[in-house]
Parts: structure tokens; sequence; C-alpha cells
């Protein structure tokens, strides 16, 4: 083991030993010694070598002459000791037996600290190196694992702190979050309810926690509990609307989506509040079903009401007729008296089926924006891109509530086509009408969605032809075009496959309020005309 001074063989595992004396002899001697200890042995030719060694070597013993010129080995053992460094790093030192050099070893206080007499043992020498050398690499492995278990310490803390965190940032979150969330235990008990629960429902927290959720709301589920069991342990969540109950016993229509959490024992429930926007549409349905029984109770009445007229006149000859006798004509007074109240009904009905006798100036413009105001909720929700103008006012003498039902059932039905999106696209504006010669309205709605089926074509304008199932009435289109044919007006539509998708645009001409001859550049329409602009994204 013939090491040079600041050899760096395998230092992790060897310890180092620095050898201090003069005499280089010596110091061959004791190399030869010390060989067989698997360590780095460093040579230094005085106290001053010495201690420039032991700064740059991490040194486990210094075996140190007592007598050498200018720095003795007390003198460095001394320097030694002042250095925090090596105030414990442990000394061997070598001097001729002389009671003063014993004493003063001796008042060393640190326990690292023996003399070796000359002339030296080589088996004791070995022997006293090989326990300093043991102790300073049990002291150095002990200082790794001390370090090393701080540090895994301050790793799991570090870690500890940042999940602290994350979880509160979590909640955090959730409590932000306008939704109802809450979290229940497989029994069903209530674990966590967020502020979104609270508002929705006005049961507080600290209310509910630990009782069974779906008792205290009063949930009806659209289908039996065991099958929403069932999707959650198999599939792992499950969605569906569900009627509920406030606190203060309003009923609430939600759309809630619940998660199985299997390693924590519980569901995560998140619940919508689309109580208004189910009677908003709810309500809609109704209103056209009610528009639509008051025009067939209109036609009906309408069909009725010419033959009634010539029966009343026939009864009114008759009553006079001088043949009859007076038994014939009180009978035929009855008849004419029931005829009257049968009158007095369909002339009701045909009042109920016009809303107003006096027409007004209806802004279509207007009316365009108040049924996309309506529709704008729904809009945003499917993510469809409006892209409106109008190149008029779009003025048109008439009722503004039968108007409006039409825009909203083309506006309504776009939108119905578009459930993943896509873009809906208003355009109004002025066309001169050559073969009447008057200026028309000209309103087109086009959407990129569903399109329709070529054998639904010819079916769209009829009665109850509906492909919404449940959703639709049906009916939406037939009454539209009853009232813009009362306009004499027109609504046509073309619908075309396009990239991969379809266009479908939906036209009605009004004839306009005023006749005159302006006309807007660039609002020809023709239904295929406005299929070719969409598809080419112009104007
Ligand atoms: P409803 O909307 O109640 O179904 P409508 O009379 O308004 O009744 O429409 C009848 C049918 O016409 C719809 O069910 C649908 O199949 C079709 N339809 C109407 N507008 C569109 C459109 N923009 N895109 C695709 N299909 C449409
Ligand atoms: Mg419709």
């Amino acid at each position: 083991m013939n090491a040079p001074e600041g050899s760096q063989v395998n230092e992790s595992q060897k310890v180092n030993i620095l050898m201090v004396d003069d005499q280089p002899a010596k110091l061959l001697s004791y190399e030869a010694i010390l060989a067989g200890l698997d360590a780095n042995l460093i040579k230094a030719r005085s106290g001053r070598e010495g201690l420039e060694l032991l700064l740059k070597h991490d040194v486990a013993v210094v075996l140190l002459d007592v007598s050498m010129p200018e720095i003795n080995g007390f003198e460095m053992a001394d320097m030694m000791r002042q250095h925090p460094r090596f105030q414990k790093t442990a000394i061997l030192f070598i001097s001729a037996v002389r009671m003063s050099d014993v004493d003063r070893i001796k008042g060393y206080q640190s326990g690292a600290v023996d003399y070796i007499s000359v002339p030296v043992v080589p088996e004791v020498l070995r022997a006293k190196v090989a326990v300093f050398a043991e102790l300073h690499r049990k002291s150095r492995e002990l200082e790794h694992l001390n370090r090393e278990l701080e540090e895994r310490v301050e790793q799991r803390t570090f870690e500890l702190r940042e999940s602290e965190g994350q979880a509160r940032e979590r909640a955090d979150l959730l409590e932000l979050a306008s939704e109802a969330i809450l979290v229940r235990d497989l029994a069903g008990e209530v674990q966590y309810w967020n502020a979104g629960a609270e508002a929705l429902y006005g049961w507080e927290r600290h209310q509910v926690l630990g009782k069974p959720a779906h008792q205290v709301l009063e949930t009806e589920f659209p289908v039996d509990a065991a099958s929403i069991e069932s999707a959650l342990i198999n599939e792992g969540r499950w969605h569906g609307n569900l009627i509920q109950q406030t606190r203060d016993g309003h009923e609430v229509i939600v759309a809630s989506r619940q998660v199985l959490k299997k390693e924590a024992g519980s569901i995560l429930e998140i619940n919508r509040d689309i109580t208004a926007q189910t009677r908003a549409e709810e309500a809609l349905r109704r209103t056209e079903k009610l528009a639509a029984m008051g025009r067939v109770a209109g036609i009906i009445a309408h069909e009725i009401n010419n033959p009634l007229e010539a029966i009343t006149n026939a009864f009114y000859l008759l009553r006079n007729h001088p043949s009859l006798d007076e038994e014939a004509r009180y009978y035929a007074q009855l008849g004419e008296e029931e005829l009257a109240r049968v009158c007095h009904i369909t002339k009701q009905t045909l009042g109920f089926y016009r809303e107003s006798q006096h027409p007004v100036d209806v802004s279509i413009a207007g009316l365009l924006d108040e049924v996309l105001q309506l529709q704008m909720r729904q809009l945003q929700l499917t993510r469809i891109a409006l892209d409106k103008k109008y190149f008029s006012n779009g003025t048109v003498r008439g009722f503004p509530v039968e108007l409006r039902q039409v825009f909203f059932n083309l506006i309504g039905n776009a939108i119905q086509a578009m459930p993943e999106g896509g873009r809906l696209r208003i355009r109004m504006g002025d066309r001169w009408n050559e073969a009447v010669g008057r200026t028309d309205l000209v309103i087109s709605v086009c959407d990129t969605g569903t399109g329709v089926r070529p054998e639904h074509a010819k079916h769209l304008f009829e009665p109850f032809f509906t492909t919404k199932s449940s959703k639709g009435t049906g009916l939406g289109l037939w009454i539209s075009k009853g009232i813009i044919q009362k306009y004499d007006g027109t609504i046509q539509f073309r619908s075309i496959p396009f990239k991969g998708g379809n266009i479908t645009a939906f036209r009605v001409t009004l004839p306009g309020a005023a006749p005159t001859a302006q006309v807007i550049a660039g609002t020809d329409h023709s239904t295929a005309d406005e299929i070719v602009r969409v598809a080419l994204g112009q104007t």
C-alpha cells in the first residue's frame, strides 16, 4: 500500500491515516507496519506539512512524532485542537518514554489520544491505529446514516406539507364551485358538503354531516336505486337527473354526476341545478302545444263558420215562411236559437286563435335579438358560435307573438340540431321582388348540425312530424308555415352534406311593410346561395 501524499484511492471506503515525522526512514517503517490495514497512508515530513494535509483530507488518525524541529508534535496537536474540524481527530503520539511527555499526553482531555513508546512494537502500533481507524469509520457511517435519516425526514415533511397544501387547494376549489358537491360514504351518509350544496339546498354543513344524504333531500331517482348502485360498482360512475327537496320545501331538479372512490370507500356527487332550464323547456313545449291547439281550433271554427252562416240565413228565411203553421214556426225558432249559440262558440274560438285584432309594426331585428337572448345560455352551454348580421331594420306589420314563435322555433331547431356545438348563422336583409314589384324581407337561419335526412325532407312541415321522440312536438314548423302564409310569405329550407358534416338553412320571406325599391348590396338570398356562403364562411 504505497500511497502518495493526498492519495484519493477509494476514499469513500478507506480511511486516511496521516503520519508526521521529520525522519523519512521512520515514515517508511510506519508505512511498512501499517500496510496490512486497508487504509490510505499519507506522509508528512513536518508539522506544517501535516497541518496542510489535514485540511485537504478527512483524516482518521494522526500518527505524530513528538520530537520534531520547528513545530514539535505537541505544538501541532495544540494547533489541531484549536481548529473545530480537528478537535475530535484521533492522535497517536510517538515518543521516547519520558515522564514529562506522558504527563503532557494525559493532559489532553479528549479520549482520542494515545501514545506509543519508542522503539515502536509493530503489533502495538498496528492494533492502536486499527482501533482508531475503526472508530472513525464507525462514526463516519453513523454520521452518514444520520444525514440520510435527516434528509428522509425533511423530504417526508416536505411531501406532507405539499400534499396538505394540495388538499387545501382542492378543498378551496370545491368550495368555490357553484355546483352542489357532496361526498357520502357507502351507507349514504354525508361526509362532505360544500358551500354550493349549502346554497342550493339550504342545509348547512353541520346540519347534514353524518346524515343520509338522499333521505334529507327526499331524492326521487329516475331509475331504481339498485341499478344506480350497480353502475357505480361496475363502471365507477353514474349520471342522471334527480328531483330533490330543499330545506324550505322547494323542488329542485339537478343534473347529477356520481363517481365511486373505491380506495376511500365513498361516493363523490356533483349536482348542477337545472330547475329553471327544465321549467323553461317545459313551458316552451306547452306554449307550442297550446298554439297548435289554438290553430287547430281556429281552422275548424273557420271551416264551420261558413256553412253556419248559410244555415243561419236558411233558418231566418224558414221561420218567416208563410206556409209554416204555429208549431212548425216554434220549432224553426228553437233551431235558430240553438244555431245562434253554436255561432257564438265558433266566433269565440276564432277570436282565441287571433291573438289580437290590430296588427302593429314589428321589428324583426328586435324580435330575433329577444329570441337569441332567451337561447343564449343554451348557445354557450353547447358551444355554438353565433354569427349574426342584420342588413335591414326588418319592420313588418303584424302580430309580434306569433312572429316570435316562428323564429323561436327556427333558432331552437337549429340549436337542437347541434348538440355537439357548431355555428349558428343568422342573416336579415331586404330583397327587391321583381315579380310583384315590392321589397321583401328575407331572414335566414343556418346551422352546421345533424342536417335533414332526404327521406324526411318532405315531411318537415307536416303536423306531428318530429325526429326528437318525446322531446319534440313536431308542430313547430307546421305552425310556423301557417303563420308565415298568413303574412303572404314563404318558408323554405335546404340541407346539404358538407365537409363531413351538414349545413341546413331555413329561409323566411315576408312582404316588407313599405313598398320601396331599396336593395341592400350583397343580400340577394336564396337558400342554395345561403348554403354556399355558409360553406365558404362568407357573409
Ligand atoms: P320539433 O322541433 O318539435 O321536432 P319541428 O316542426 O320544429 O318540430 O321540426 C320538425 C322536425 O324537422 C324536427 O324534429 C327535425 O327532425 C327537423 N328539423 C327542423 N329543423 C332542423 C334543423 N335545423 N336541422 C335538422 N333537422 C331539423
Ligand atoms: Mg321545433
